[in-house]
């Protein structure tokens, strides 16, 4: 989608983060004082202190201080976008997303629908679409004809979402927060309308979101058999492997950082999808274009819809 207006004079842009939680300081710190483009100008927090810049308790104070703002990042979950969202187009600011961009397809479009009548840019930045083999994969899909396939995402939600109880309220999204990120990268490597079948997940009796999913995904011919858990203490895999009907084969492992081509060696690359998703915000600002890719969020959304459900004992949040 493209909004309209004129071309953008490119300049510094200065950037508030909104939401100082773990993806926040573990990746948006350092990718935006590694990127040119942008400057830390703030940070919207209701409890963070920072050394560096100042911190306000909501985006109203920040707007009201003066500082002259061009964007926000937007790192709180998604079941609570919107008002910031609306805040933010409302006052001329570029609004980029982690993903998921919300916690429902509509709701999504919705904040997409604010930039474009605003003129100003709304970015879904799907960070794993940024995993340095990703463009790989789509060039070998591009040249593959059918194939069968595994998604397995299995992690340690002990490790990555320590004592977030949005992740098991409605809209977190539970297994399928990981899980949403394997199917940015297929809807982005082999792109078109894959259709869901046979899902099932299970329902941890004091969770609202589930804890494992498996499901089929079918494009034409291909077909791909998905697996999502979370496994305290578990082996963790981020891995999709594809088999073509010439009996070429895939490998991405670490989430699109390890490449393995025909069973050959794995090769790494160094990770920079948090500096991919800051230079595609700088062009997105630049064209003052809106870039909201809903697919990843619309498959889970049937999942959840169509899945039977099994319930399982209580999770520890
Ligand atoms: P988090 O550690 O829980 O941080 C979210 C922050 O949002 C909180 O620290 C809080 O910041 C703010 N917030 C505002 N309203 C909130 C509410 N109702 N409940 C909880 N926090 C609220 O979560 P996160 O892991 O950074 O994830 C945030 C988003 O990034 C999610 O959409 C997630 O999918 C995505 N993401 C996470 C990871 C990861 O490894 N964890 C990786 C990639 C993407 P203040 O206290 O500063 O107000």
């Amino acid at each position: 989608m493209s909004a309209t207006g004129g071309p953008q004079v490119a300049h510094l842009r200065k950037i508030a983060i909104v939401g100082f939680g773990k993806i926040a300081r573990d990746q948006h710190v350092a990718a935006i004082a590694d990127n040119p483009d942008f400057q830390l100008e703030a940070i919207v927090s209701s409890s963070a202190t920072h050394e560096d810049v100042p911190v306000f308790r909501t985006i109203e104070a920040a707007l009201a201080s003066g500082l002259a703002l061009d964007a926000i990042a937007l790192c709180t979950p998604p079941q609570v976008r919107r008002d910031a969202c609306e805040l933010a187009t409302a006052n001329g600011l570029a609004v980029l997303l982690e993903k998921p961009p919300a916690a429902t397809v509509e709701e999504a479009r919705a904040l997409a629908a604010m930039g474009e009548s605003r003129g100003t840019t709304v970015f879904a930045g799907w960070h794993s679409r940024f995993a340095p083999f990703v463009a790989d994969a789509r060039a070998w899909c591009e040249s593959h004809d059918v194939f069968h396939g595994q998604i397995t995402w299995h992690e340690d939600p002990a490790k990555w979402h320590p004592g977030q109880q949005w992740l098991w309220q409605s809209g977190g999204l539970g297994v399928f927060d990981p899980g949403i990120n394997a199917l940015s990268i297929l809807t982005a490597i082999r792109p078109g309308t894959w259709q869901l079948a046979g899902a099932t997940i299970e329902q941890p009796e004091n969770a609202e979101t589930p804890s494992a999913a498996h499901f089929r995904l079918g494009r034409n011919e291909d077909e791909i058999d998905v697996s999502f858990r979370f496994s305290v203490g578990g082996t963790e895999t981020w891995s999709i492997r594809l088999l073509a009907e010439n009996g070429d084969s895939l490998l991405l492992l670490d989430g699109g950082g390890v490449l393995s081509l025909n069973g050959g060696p794995a090769v790494r690359r160094p990770n920079a999808e948090y500096a991919g998703i800051y230079q595609r915000f700088a062009e997105l600002m630049a064209a003052r274009q809106i870039e909201v890719d809903v697919t990843p969020l619309d498959l889970v959304e049937e999942a959840l819809r169509t899945a039977d459900i099994t319930p399982v004992g209580p999770v520890t949040i």
